[in-house]
């Protein structure tokens, strides 16, 4: 099996990378990944850049993917560290201005569980901060997300769910970091649980669909991630998107999408912390298959 250790990183999606493994399309890959402060894995002591945080494990490259294309990314499984931790501090996320001091947080995680202290224990529900492929034009640093997808920061890419990229250069050159071991929607204070980790992914090369941002199907939900300098912009966008979506992919018209997406479509926050705000739209997919969506991964 393909295995990409955790100190083959960049910090920028950029088409200039060279890529440190090839795979098939079909292939399993696993992708080591240092937490997004770059210092708290063993074996993982990198030097961080002046250019920001978010060392990202990668490039892959993977055979005959073309622009065009659809990189579909199966989440196999994320396993974390047995301790991750929270940084923040004055200015930082939505209520630093209310900080009088910069802190570390660590915070051990046993059985499935982060033991945030002796009064609380929280469940993991470990997700990827950082997934993307590469654009075509300037260099995107790994802490912004876009089209490529990127510092999505979106939870619900997690184990069990199925990501679509959009392919922009030849072999796609996927990259992936930044696991929060749980993180809620907004990731308010410009942190999630950091934490190392270790992602098995499945990397199959779509020929049949051409998209243009990430889309994400779960087990019962269909979302599509748009990133955008609000979220007011990103909120319209990616409500748009799916009003789009809907309308070229099932039969309802844009009066009954419209009526649909107002029903049982549910915009959320991905994070507002990020150099662009990131959003979702989320769709039940058996909604979609009433009115005649077939999924794209079954
Ligand atoms: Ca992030
Ligand atoms: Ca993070």
């Amino acid at each position: 099996m393909i295995q990409i250790p955790a100190s083959q990183i960049i910090f920028d999606f950029s088409k200039d990378n060279t890529p440190v493994a090839t795979a098939k399309s079909g292939d399993t890959v696993i992708f080591n990944t240092c937490d997004c402060y770059g210092n708290a894995a063993p074996g993982c002591k990198l030097p961080l850049p002046k250019n920001g945080n978010n060392p990202t494990t990668g490039p892959l490259l993977i055979q005959d993917a073309v622009p065009g294309d659809t990189l579909q990314v199966e989440i196999l499984d994320i396993e974390v560290a047995s301790e991750g931790l929270m940084r923040s501090g004055p200015g930082k996320g939505v209520v630093g201005h209310r900080f009088s001091k910069e802190f570390v947080k660590r915070i051990p995680i046993q059985e499935e569980m982060a033991i945030f202290d002796e009064k609380l224990q929280l469940p993991i529900d470990p997700m990827i901060g950082v997934i993307g492929t590469t654009s075509a034009g300037a260099a995107i640093p790994a802490v912004t997300p876009d089209s490529h997808g990127g510092n999505m920061d979106c939870k619900e890419i997690k184990k069990g769910t199925t990501l679509f990229l959009p392919v922009f250069v030849e072999g796609a050159l996927l990259a992936m970091g930044d696991l929060h071991a749980v993180m809620g929607d907004g990731e308010i204070v410009i942190c999630g649980l950091e934490v190392p980790g270790r992602v098995t992914v499945r990397v199959t090369v779509k020929k049949d669909q051409t998209i243009t941002q990430p889309l994400l199907q779960t087990e019962k939900y269909w979302m599509n991630i748009v990133s955008a300098p609000t979220l007011d912009e990103a909120a319209k966008l990616a409500t748009e998107h799916m009003h789009d979506f809907l309308i070229s992919h099932t039969e309802l018209d844009a009066e009954t999408a419209g009526m649909l997406l107002s029903l049982v479509g549910d915009l959320r926050i991905c994070q507002i912390v990020d150099p662009q705000m990131t959003v979702r739209m989320e769709f039940p997919l058996s909604v979609m298959q009433t009115y005649g969506f077939i999924p794209w991964h079954c």
